[in-house]
């Protein structure tokens, strides 16, 4: 799926210090093959990856972020943004009732739809009217019924008098009687054809021009891929859409139909079906979807965090030092970076967000005492100790040990610890320095 295929490529730049060029173009290579096996329109592909690449290579170096997250905000960013950025929300009319219609193929979910989006509007403290203009199948109207029930909403549905027969009719007629009755939205259900057919389409533009929709939403089955745009593309021409409605993410949907109809059509997508109960409904947030798509857990959380709680100079000065200039990176440092992951929240937390850590023995075992117990060592220091810890004799580790209210073996095990970690991210040019450090037990 998309999610394991850019998950993989974010692994495997986890472990890089820093990105050249050759990472970045493989990167890209991957998110390509990945947005397209995900049946993302290809010249969405295209768009997308070459935004990717740029903002990657001109990427101011973000202090707080190694290079895979960097790439990963990156990405996320720009999902973001092809999936509309923000929510957009229902518009109501100024002058009650507000008419929604639902168009889209057969088997889309619209019916259903028309349910949920009753169910929801009652929990808003709206009083929501379905409107059976599916009358080309017998059940239709029953289908709707049900729904109406469940949902506790109105229904207006064809009876002997008011049009049997005319979906338009009723469609139309359905406005006063919501008027009438003091309901506020009107839901019109209409027909979808198995493919887009001329018939179907002319009596949607019909209902659409006799009952004026505040909304008209186009539903789709997320699961149809590629097939998803074309029929957007249809409905946008042929009827005029404002806002689209995915279904079926409950599914195997890859994804890739949200991305292209975003970007393909223009037009926002405003709800997200996943599932057939009538709460498996919800307003569609794209920053949500970008993470569903990146699969990453609560990475994207973890990388906002640590780029408020870092203080970029602070760490742009440790992070020289580590490379090599600017002096030795010192435990002052250390201390200071410390503190900056703690200001993220408690460690096991800040851990635990990792993707595939929080399943790790270790993380469960991070003991925050055993941390404060490293900031009374540190803290305990000169500060020409902290910055240079070759001058840390044995009298000197004595006294720290007293000062802090620990052991000598605790003092020599931090210094030790210290200095191999330093030697370490020395090697691998890491720019958060501490981590690794901090981790394991006594
Ligand atoms: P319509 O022809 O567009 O009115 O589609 P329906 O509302 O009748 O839905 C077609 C089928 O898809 C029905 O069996 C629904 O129960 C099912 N369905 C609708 N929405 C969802 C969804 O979000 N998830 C799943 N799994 N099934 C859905
Ligand atoms: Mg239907």
């Amino acid at each position: 799926t998309l999610q394991d295929r850019l998950a993989a490529t974010f692994k495997s730049l986890r472990s890089k210090g820093r990105l050249t060029d050759a990472d970045i173009d493989a990167t890209a290579r991957e998110i390509r093959i990945a947005l397209l096996e995900a049946d993302v329109n290809l010249s969405v592909v295209k768009e997308f990856v070459s935004r990717i690449k740029e903002r990657a290579s001109g990427a101011e170096l973000s202090r707080a972020l190694n290079p895979s997250q960097q790439i990963i905000k990156i990405v996320n960013d720009e999902l973001v943004s092809i999936l509309g950025g923000e929510t957009r929300l229902l518009r109501y009319a100024k002058q009650p009732p507000t008419i929604i219609m639902l168009a889209g193929l057969q088997g889309a979910g619209k019916t259903t739809l028309a349910g949920k989006l009753g169910a929801w509007l009652k929990e808003q403290g709206h009083s929501p009217l379905l409107v059976a203009a599916d009358l080309q199948r017998p059940q239709a109207v029953e289908q709707l019924r049900v729904m109406a029930e469940r949902a506790k909403a109105g229904i207006y549905a064809p009876q002997p008098g008011n049009g049997v027969g005319d979906p338009i009719q009723v469609a139309q007629n359905s406005i006063d009687y919501a008027k009438h009755h003091l309901f506020d939205v009107v839901i019109i259900d209409t027909a979808g054809r198995l493919g887009v057919d001329t018939e179907m389409m002319r009596q949607a533009q019909m209902i659409k021009a006799l009952t004026k929709p505040d909304e008209t939403l186009f539903v789709v089955d997320a699961m149809i891929g590629q097939d998803a745009v074309n029929t957007a593309l249809a409905f946008e021409q042929g009827v005029g859409i404002d806002g689209v409605v995915l279904t079926k993410l409950d599914g195997d949907a890859r994804g890739g139909a949200a991305l292209s109809i975003a970007r393909v059509i223009g037009k926002p997508i405003m709800f997200a079906s996943n599932g057939e109960k009538l709460t498996d409904f919800d307003i569609f947030h794209p920053d949500r979807m970008a993470s569903r798509i990146l699969g990453m857990g609560d990475m994207l959380t973890l990388i906002e965090q640590a780029e408020k709680a870092f203080d970029a100079e602070e760490s742009a000065k440790a992070a020289e030092k580590l490379m090599g200039g600017g002096g030795q990176f010192g435990l002052d440092d250390f201390l200071a970076q410390m503190q900056q992951i703690r200001k993220m929240g408690p460690l096991s937390k800040v851990f635990g967000m990792l993707p595939g850590a929080s399943n790790m023995k270790a993380i469960s075992e991070i003991d925050e005492k055993q941390v404060d117990r490293v900031e009374a060592i540190i803290r305990s220091m000169t500060p020409a100790e902290r910055a240079d810890v070759g001058i840390l004799n044995g009298s000197r580790r004595a006294r720290i040990a007293r000062g802090a209210g620990v052991e000598v073996r605790d003092v020599n095990e931090l210094v030790n610890r210290f200095v191999e970690a330093r030697k370490m991210m020395q090697s691998m040019g890491q720019m958060m320095p501490g981590m690794p450090g901090m981790g394991g037990g006594r």
